[in-house]
């Protein structure tokens, strides 16, 4: 079974330990940089991108978790762990920073105040089955732009802060590294966390 850590100084950790497991591998909480030496992937949660920023810096974890993702370790981000994986991050704090796993420039908070949480469904590329993926988002970010050899996975006609109804992308993958802007540990369709730990067995 492939080892795969869960970032587990903030955010909804239990849940992606549930679906995680329910996928095949063994979950495990990192909160400390030795226990990151034993995982063969990681999942950043969804959360507070500002929290798990400060406190990845104060636990010794953010270098660490750098260094294995400069190696290539597989990596899946859901909301807040989205913008930690981000190479820029706009509304973010001054000091936030994020790991650039992925070429891709993500807006905080990016739908607005009004509908801070809506549920959608977001055909995925690449999922079993044709079914669109029931997505719940929480203040959640959008994918602004992406870089070379960042494949987008998903996206979602809806208005932003500004209004204005645009499609927006929601999801992403550029090599062993997976983010999306809403949180399937929430809903039960495994089908993602199903699609990482494949991708965790395939880097193995
Ligand atoms: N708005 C949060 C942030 O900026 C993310 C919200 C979430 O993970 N549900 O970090």
């Amino acid at each position: 079974r492939p080892v795969v850590g869960v970032f587990a100084l903030q955010g909804d950790v239990r849940e992606h330990v549930r679906a995680l497991t329910a996928c095949g591998a063994d979950a495990v909480p990192v909160r400390r940089p030795a226990e990151l030496d034993d995982v063969d992937g990681l999942v950043i949660p969804g959360g507070e991108s500002t929290t798990m920023s400060k406190l990845s810096v104060e636990f010794g974890l953010y270098d660490p978790i750098a260094k294995r993702l400069a190696d290539g370790m597989p990596v899946y981000g859901s909301c807040a762990g989205m913008i930690m994986l981000a190479s820029t991050v706009l509304d973010g704090r001054p000091d936030q920073r994020s790991f650039g796993a992925i070429s891709m420039t993500v807006r905080r908070n990016a739908f607005g105040r009004q509908v801070d949480s809506f549920e959608a469904p977001v055909p995925v590329a690449g999922l079993a089955g044709d079914d669109p993926f029931h997505a719940v988002f929480i203040r959640a970010p959008w994918v602004e732009s992406v870089g070379d050899g960042v494949t987008v996975l998903g996206a979602i006609d809806r208005a932003g802060a500004d209004g204005v109804i645009a499609p927006h992308v929601v999801a992403v993958r550029q090599g062993a590294a997976l983010a999306t802007s809403f949180h399937p540990e929430l809903t039960g369709d495994l089908r993602l966390h199903g699609l990482f730990v494949e991708m965790v067995r395939a880097a193995a």
